[in-house]
């Protein structure tokens, strides 16, 4: 199976049954941007900017990050590039924030709230951002999303962004699409609502995981009971599948759950057809889905939905589909 894989990168990324499944890569750093073309990604789904943020004593400025993302942006064209703003806090720490000691940091001041609560320095990376979308594809896209506040509250300052470039005499695009993560439960549960907020959605499984489990995902002690396999973690991302679709709100999932060879085909099966992971694993997930039928994946999917722990699902996808991988 492992043999030729990176000699696939040029194949389209079709079922079996002919259905196209569109793979993107998470990166970080701007050189992993060239990493996810090699590998045959159709984009960028998940840019995350924490990186420029950390290990460092200045907040980054507008043209410093300007730079970095038209860099992105420019060698993806035409692909599109989802850039998320800033998910600092919870897991993710930055020296250049002075974040208050908290006792759940998780729970607390961090992402979107953290960005709300500087909208200064959340302002100088939505210009940046701005300024990059007249040089491609960009998406913005809000970690950490809890409540529609959060998404109004970002949409004007998006608008204001938007005027204060241009007011400055430099290009954007006429339209940067708004999306957000639905990694936190409750936004999973208003997936329904959220359809008139944003205009895309990104499930992020390593927090939906977290807090829909109530495990922390650093725990090592705790892995392996945060499984993606768990069924109320397949339910919530069967429910807002079919929210988006029924809304015609774009949706894909980014986190790390995509590039699980068994889960990929079981994600098919709940509806998706939009992935994003990191870039080394595009070529696997990519060969796994050409060897699937679409109706297999649905029926694992339902009977996945059915079942009554993470082992009973773990032990369905390892006799439907690994076999054949
Ligand atoms: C996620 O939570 O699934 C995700 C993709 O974002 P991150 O891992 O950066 O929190
Ligand atoms: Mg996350």
């Amino acid at each position: 199976f492992a043999r030729g894989l990176l000699s696939a990168r040029n194949q389209p990324c079709v079922a079996a049954s002919g259905e196209a499944v569109a793979l993107k890569a998470n990166v970080e750093l701007p050189a992993e941007a060239i990493l996810a073309l090699d590998h045959g990604a159709q984009g960028i789904g998940l840019y995350r900017t924490e990186f420029l943020y950390i290990d460092r004593s200045s907040l980054p400025t507008e043209d410093e990050q300007y730079e970095l993302y038209r860099a992105v942006v420019e060698a993806v064209s035409p692909h599109p590039v989802t850039l998320r703003t800033f998910d600092i806090g919870g897991d993710k720490f930055a020296s250049t924030f002075a974040l208050p000691a908290e006792m759940n940091p998780a729970l607390g001041l961090r992402a979107v709230r953290l960005a709300l609560s500087r909208p200064d320095v959340f302002m100088t990376q939505l210009r940046a951002m701005v300024r990059a979308s007249a040089h491609g594809d960009v998406r913005i896209m809000v970690p950490m999303v809890a409540s529609v506040h959060e998404m109004r509250d970002v949409r004007k300052l998006l608008m204001r962004a938007m005027a204060e470039v241009k007011s400055r005499g430099l290009p954007h695009a006429a339209r940067i699409p708004l999306g957000m993560m639905i990694e936190v439960p409750s936004a999973a549960v208003m997936a329904d609502v959220f359809a008139r907020e944003a205009e895309f959605f990104s499930i992020g499984t390593n927090d939906l995981i977290q807090y829909a489990l109530a495990i922390d995902r650093t725990s090592r002690s705790l892995a392996s009971l945060a499984s993606p396999f768990d069924p109320s973690i397949l339910r919530l991302i069967y429910s807002v599948a079919r929210v988006a679709a029924e809304r015609r709100v774009p949706v894909s999932l980014c986190g790390a759950m995509a590039s699980d060879v068994l889960a990929a085909p079981l994600l098919l099966g709940l509806g998706l057809r939009d992935l994003s992971m990191e870039a080394a694993a595009i070529p696997e997930i990519k060969e796994a889905i050409r060897r699937v039928e679409l109706a297999e994946c649905k029926n694992a999917a339902e009977e996945a939905l059915a079942c009554d722990s993470a082992e009973a699902v773990e032990s369905l996808v390892a006799r439907v589909f690994a076999p054949r991988f």
